[in-house]
């Protein structure tokens, strides 16, 4: 279906996204070519107030109009992108997204904004309903989460002497098919000893600049891929330098262990002494036969084996995944695996809605498989609450089964402070290895700059020299 757009010059920001909530598989064009549907939004300036008004032509027909007291630039768009919203829900008589007109990555960062404002929790949960046109569950979870969260973000001034750290290993045994992420086969060319050296000479240079810096690191995640393709002796090298430049005694260190087909006793015993405090051990489906059409090359006995193997090493808190809405799964079978999972005990959960990602082998073939595109109707939130596990971070995706979120669960004092910080983009975040982005945070107006590395590794290790030195630059800047 090809959507044709025309919305006035200055106030057009996410208006497509929002048609694509409506249609999830249009084209938008904004060329004035023959198109099934016309969406005509017009602002325009009356006396005290801008006027919007909306006309869609084609397949639907609908007009509208709505009138806004203000010409603060952010409020008029919020309000036509609500227009729109309202607009193509009467013409449709659909409700598609129960976050209304939030269509961003992370919608509790509005939540912290109103906190920071002094609004109340009641008065946050009305404005989200009434200008975002946010369901009231969806409104009462953002505040419950960000409220949770608060205590753990810094305030300005911790924002300019400490950091989180990520460090990507960008291999993995097989490529699920519904993964995005950088995630080169270990058979790939340069292989994973070529990458490391260079991730070794990366580590160790921006390591004596957080020294020289007098940053601290309270946070620091290794994650990918799948870091536990490493050997021993990779791992060793890793935590020596780790421990040198990066680890305090209170740091929370996590390592992704994402395919349980990769844990060996000896390094999980290596990590643990090391400073490994928290491994997250991914299943995404207790399921075999879904495992299977998933492309993951593990079992659920492995998964069982893979967390108790953690345990037995004496890593404190393990982290499992799961997925919503993987194919051929409905209610029941997701609650089988949510169940499955809570048995095991896991300090955290963490559960996605799938999302069709750009770069994944479904997205490539999107045409051979169809989205099941209806939230599944389990009242994960109720279990998980049952089960005594709190809802602490919260974040969304393009394209996610039912428009629905991912949400991290933990049990009480038990909440990764990596995660909330990477959502919450209150703290510097060093990404470094492939693929990896960093997040430099301006602690007086929490603006972020950025700085993306290749995903390749080829790339990566070509220009390993030049991005020690672009970091080492921003982390001057920053103190
Ligand atoms: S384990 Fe994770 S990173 Fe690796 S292929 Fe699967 S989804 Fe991608």
């Amino acid at each position: 279906m090809l959507i044709g757009l025309q919305v006035s010059r200055g106030y057009d920001g996410g208006i497509h996204e929002i048609i694509r909530l409506f249609f999830p598989r249009c084209r938008v064009t904004y060329e004035p070519v023959k198109t099934d549907l016309k969406v005509d939004i017009r602002v325009k300036e009356g006396p005290g107030y801008l006027e919007i008004a909306g006309e869609l032509q084609g397949l639907l027909k609908k007009t509208g109009q709505s009138r806004i007291f203000t010409d603060e630039l952010g409020e008029v768009k919020r309000e036509v992108r609500a227009f729109t919203y309202r607009l193509l829900m009467e013409a449709t008589s659909m409700n598609p997204s129960p976050y209304g007109i939030l269509t961003g990555v992370r919608p509790t960062k509005l939540v912290h904004r109103y906190l920071d404002n002094g609004y109340q929790e009641e008065e946050i949960q009305k404005e989200l309903r009434d200008k975002y046109l946010v369901e009231p569950q969806k409104a009462g979870l953002l505040t419950e989460v960000a409220l949770r969260n608060r205590p753990y973000l810094l305030n300005p001034e911790q924002v300019k002497s400490c950091v989180g750290v990520y460090i990507g290993i960008p291999y993995c045994p097989t490529r699920c098919h519904y993964c995005s992420f950088p995630a080169y086969p270990l058979e790939h060319r340069p292989g994973l000893d070529e990458f490391f050296s260079a991730l070794l000479l990366e580590l160790s240079r921006i390591g004596q600049a957080l020294k020289e810096l007098d940053l601290t690191v309270d946070n620091l995640y290794v994650g990918g891929g799948t870091p536990t393709v490493l050997s021993l002796t990779q791992w060793e090298k890793l935590l020596d330098v780790l421990n040198r430049y990066y680890l305090g005694s209170g740091t929370e260190f996590t390592v992704e262990a994402g395919r349980p087909d990769t844990l060996s006793g000896e390094v999980l015993q290596l990590l643990a002494a090391g400073g490994v405090n928290r491994m997250c051990v991914n299943p995404q489906t207790m399921n075999d036969e879904t495992l299977i059409r998933v492309g993951r090359r593990h079992t659920v006995k492995m998964v069982r084996s893979g967390y108790e193997l953690v345990r037995s090493a004496g890593i404190k808190h393990i982290n499992m995944d799961l997925i919503v809405g993987l194919p051929g799964e409905g209610a029941a079978e997701f609650e089988n695996s949510l169940q499955e999972v809570i048995r095991l005990k896991p300090e955290s959960i963490t559960v996605h809605h799938l999302a069709w990602k750009r770069g994944s082998v479904w997205q490539m073939q999107e045409a051979a498989i169809e989205q099941n595109e209806a939230d599944i109707g389990t009242d994960t939130g109720s279990i998980m609450a049952s089960a005594g596990y709190l809802s602490y971070y919260l974040y969304r995706q393009k394209y996610m089964t039912g428009n629905q979120e991912n949400i991290g669960y933990a049990l009480p004092g038990c909440f990764s402070i990596y995660n909330i910080r990477v959502i919450e983009e209150r703290q510097t975040i060093i990404g470094m290895g492939g693929g990896a982005a960093s997040k430099y945070v301006d602690p007086h107006t929490w603006k972020l700059t950025t700085l993306h590395y290749p995903k390749d590794p080829a790339a990566y290790i070509k220009r390993v020299e030049e991005l020690i030195k672009a970091q080492v630059d921003k982390l001057r800047a920053l103190s």
